[in-house]
């Protein structure tokens, strides 16, 4: 039996996740419990959505919760290298063999045939997939196309009859039907492979025994398997695990929860207690202890315990938790030297002070005053975020719309977060200072506080994000409809502004046809709406 070899492999496009450290947990406990290896890939092959600072993020992460890997980007391994977008030459030459075996084919079509087609398909209810037009296109037109150096993506030549059979640990047999899935893109035609072909063959080039990773993959496993089939290599085992849940059990989403393990670090959780939560999650040991540490976990693991169904992940089992670890496994002097490498230290210390020395009289001000920079929760009532002459829901949707603004900015600096209010101001025709108001109770708890913006520097992304979270809620909420409608309001009022027409692209993108399925998903992103596989 070849030894036991697993992975993570987290695309850098966002906040580091602890749907990923959930992930990382139980392939590291697997992968122990098996004398075996633990590696770390990066799948950055999405160039538009990736980021190195995300990859950077993802590795301090992983480390801050404790977890190890044996080869990874960042140390190395027989196998790199580790991060895709090095690997993209290995990718093109398993595609032309992929051409040669008849198990791909080039597809020239436009985006504005796929969209229309796609558009069609959507408005007669159908699955929007690709129709395989050039599934059939002849020598010749082949020949004059290339010659011509027409753009062209690669697709899976999906077979149009019969069923897939997957094998999954913990589900057992998994059929589909091929008619179902759709001519997966495998290369784009910038020559960058998609999430199906750089994951499958890292996996057999890298020898992963075993695919343990989120449930929201199952349905892109029929086109895996039938790459391993048309490459005519062994499969791993696969063992999709259960979706983290939020409290009203939709899918955990930062919508209504804080995903990023860096919000867990800064508002001050013990690491080992995050590690320790995400270990019972659907999953028990056989001794049911609750209390237990990686070890612990390693020493009698049985990934045949994993139960499906998804796990709840409740913000305050995760505080009993951390508060068991500081009476029960700390002593006063560790958790003072846990609490100076956290933020009660002279270097976060020194950044709040030159906010602060103007509004204090005595050293005995200080800590009353700026108590928000550490606290975990905030106190305060929903009446003191709506400003005169506005509503809680209009509220929620300015304070939504920061987010919405912030979201994919990879650095928060007070500069950015300023510009960003004040476009919001313009954007919904508010006062600068009513917008401002909100954001001072939201972030801080209170009217008067120390400069807004290079407070919420300070605090870092993950807090702030939260506290607009909270915030939103107090105020009623947002729905997911309600956000939808929120969002279309938000591009009306910007093109409103900014009247300019918006460019064309100039390439065509045949991967418009599968706009459902965005080759990288991040995990708390919405499923691909693949038909559902049949059990
Ligand atoms: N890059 C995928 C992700 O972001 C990896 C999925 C897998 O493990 O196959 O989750």
């Amino acid at each position: 039996m070849s030894p036991v070899r697993v992975r993570i492999a987290p695309s850098p496009t966002g906040a580091p996740h602890v749907g990923t450290a959930y992930i990382a947990l139980f392939n590291y406990a697997f992968a122990k419990s098996q004398g075996g290896q633990f590696l770390l890939r990066i799948e950055d092959t999405d160039q538009t959505r990736s980021h190195p600072s995300y990859e950077t993020a993802i590795l301090e992460a992983l480390r801050w919760i404790g977890l190890k890997w044996d080869e990874g980007p960042d140390i190395g391994g027989p196998f790199g290298p580790y991060r895709q977008s090095e690997r993209t030459e290995i990718y093109r030459q398993h595609a032309e063999k992929l051409l040669l075996k008849d198990g791909a084919y080039r597809c020239f079509c436009s985006a504005e045939r796929l969209e229309k087609m796609r558009e069609e398909q959507v408005k007669r209810g159908a699955d929007p997939k690709y129709d395989g037009k050039c599934r059939t296109l002849g020598d010749a037109i082949l020949a004059k196309k290339l010659k011509e150096k027409a753009p062209f993506v690669i697709r899976l030549k999906v077979p149009k009859r019969g069923k897939c059979t997957i094998e999954d640990r913990l589900r057992g047999s998994v059929t589909c039907e091929y008619k179902d899935i759709d001519d997966q893109v495998l290369i784009k035609s910038d020559n960058f492979p998609t999430y199906h072909m750089a994951n499958v063959i890292d996996d057999h080039l890298m020898e992963i025994t075993h695919v343990i990773r989120g449930e929201e993959w199952l349905p892109s496993t029929p086109k895996h398997v039938l790459l391993y089939e048309f490459f005519g290599w062994n499969k791993p085992e696969f063992i999709h695990m259960p979706l983290l849940l939020n409290p009203d059990r939709t899918k955990l989403s930062k919508r209504r929860n804080p995903t990023s393990i860096f919000y867990y670090r800064d508002a001050g959780f013990l690491p080992e207690a995050l590690l320790n939560y995400l270990g019972m999650m659907g999953y028990s040991r056989p001794n049911g202890q609750e209390k237990f540490t990686v070890e612990e976990m390693i020493s009698d693991f049985d990934i045949g315990r994993v139960a499906l169904g998804g796990s709840v992940f409740d913000i305050h089992k995760l505080r009993w938790l951390s508060g068991k670890y500081i009476r029960e496994s700390y002593t006063p002097e560790k958790l003072a030297a846990c609490m100076a490498q956290w933020r009660i230290n002279s270097e976060y210390f020194s950044k709040v002070m030159p906010l602060m020395m103007e509004r204090m009289e005595t050293m005995g001000d200080f800590m009353p005053r700026c108590s928000f920079f550490w606290a975990g929760e905030l106190d305060y009532d929903a009446e003191a975020l709506i400003p005169k002459k506005h509503s809680a829901e209009e509220t929620a949707k300015v304070l939504q719309s920061m987010i919405a603004g912030l979201e994919h900015e990879p650095v928060w600096n007070a500069a950015m977060i300023e510009a960003k209010a004040k476009e919001m101001a313009k954007i919904w025709e508010w006062k600068i200072r009513d917008i401002v108001a909100p954001l001072f109770v939201a972030m801080t708890g209170k009217n008067v506080a120390p400069p807004l913006f290079q407070s919420m520097e300070l605090l870092g992304p993950h807090i702030c994000r939260y506290r607009f979270v909270q915030a939103i809620e107090k105020l009623g909420g947002m729905p997911k409809e309600k956000l939808a409608e929120l969002e279309k309001e938000l591009e009306e009022r910007k093109a409103k502004l900014n009247p300019q027409p918006q460019p064309k692209p100039v390439e065509p993108n045949p991967e418009a046809a599968t706009p459902t399925e965005p080759e990288n998903r991040p995990p708390d992103a919405t499923p691909p709406e693949e038909p559902p596989a049949t059990v």
